[in-house]
């Protein structure tokens, strides 16, 4: 078996000229929705995944801005920036860039961020409504996936799903959202025994653990649908052969390293009926639901 290509891409396209069309309604009405990001730190990635969204906000008419700050800031120089965002009525969503610095308090901060302008889900009120089925801002990669599954046309109704990692902002939300649309759900993380074992149980399988490649042929049961979160840079040469595969390795000459996900494509793609590719899945869709919880945010504040 070949598995189909689930092009998140093409998704996050669709769902971003809906939102487009919001954005004019909204401005049209004297609603121009509004991002307020806060980026402390000088992470390269974070850098990185910050201009992606901003770019998406341009794209889409929305309004954006960015307070930078720098290593160094305290957790009260945050929570000042964050407040600032708060009481802001021309800012209806806020993204804190994760990871801050180790001296900065990051439960602390999160908890502070207005839960009706938490367009990325972390506040524990947004959480506990999710808990309860009463969804209002869920964690953009999460929800991200649910997405996809539904508009490719794959229900999960009834059938057991696998979510390998149970991190707060990924595994843990997929889960619940997972169970709340009737699968059967097991969460795996870095304690499981023998994890193939339980893996291959899974008709949807989920790959959320920040390791290159740790999901293979082995661990899929044949016809399973494999969405791979991973986001991984690798540099070594014959790790990047191994897992990018010879097609994509090109990428490597070109650049010195190569972009691969959790899951080890060339051998799950082999036994997969249909999976996530990496670059180009999960990772459009993220920003692309950030862009539509910060219109429902925008929505909210106008009715
Ligand atoms: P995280 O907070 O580091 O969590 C990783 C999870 O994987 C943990 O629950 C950990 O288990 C589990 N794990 C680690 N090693 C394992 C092993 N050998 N076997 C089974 N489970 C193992 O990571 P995250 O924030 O959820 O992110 C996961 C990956 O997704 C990363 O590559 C990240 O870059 C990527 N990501 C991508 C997007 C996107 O938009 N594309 C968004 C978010 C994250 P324990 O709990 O036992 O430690």
């Amino acid at each position: 078996m070949t598995a189909a290509i689930l092009d998140g891409a093409a998704t996050a396209r669709a769902i971003k000229d809906e939102v487009k069309a919001e954005v004019a309604a909204l401005s049209a009405r004297g609603v121009r929705p509004g991002l307020g990001v806060l980026l402390v730190g000088d992470d390269p990635a974070s850098a990185v995944y910050v201009r992606s969204k901003t770019r998406a906000c341009e794209e889409l008419g929305i309004h954006h801005e960015t307070a930078t700050l720098p290593a160094s800031a305290s957790t009260v120089e945050v929570v000042a920036r964050v407040d600032d965002y708060n009481r802001r009525k021309d800012i209806h969503g806020i993204l804190v860039q994760l990871p801050l610095p180790p001296g900065v308090d990051t439960e602390r901060v999160l908890r502070l961020v207005d839960p009706a302008k938490d367009v990325d889900g972390f506040h524990p009120e947004n959480v506990g409504l999710l808990v309860q089925k009463r969804p209002r801002y869920v964690a953009c990669t999460p929800a991200g996936i649910m997405e996809l599954l539904r508009r490719q046309g794959i229900s999960v109704a009834g059938k057991r799903a696998a979510v390998v990692g149970r991190s707060d902002i990924v595994g843990k939300p997929m889960a619940l959202l997972l169970m709340h649309a009737d699968a059967t759900v097991t969460v795996c993380h870095s304690k499981t025994r023998d994890l193939a074992s339980v893996t291959r149980e899974a008709d949807v399988l989920v790959a959320a653990i920040g390791r290159a490649g740790l999901v293979r042929g082995e661990h899929v049961k044949p016809g399973a649908v494999v969405v791979d979160v991973g986001m991984n840079r690798v540099e070594d040469a014959a790790l990047a052969r191994e897992l990018a595969g010879e097609e994509r390795f090109e990428q490597y000459a070109r650049k010195g390293y190569v972009l691969v996900g959790d899951v080890h494509a060339p051998s799950v793609r082999e036994v997969a009926s249909a999976l996530t590719p990496v670059p180009g899945g999960v990772g459009p869709l993220t920003i692309a639901l950030l862009m539509k919880n910060t219109v429902k945010a925008a929505r909210a504040f106008s009715s």
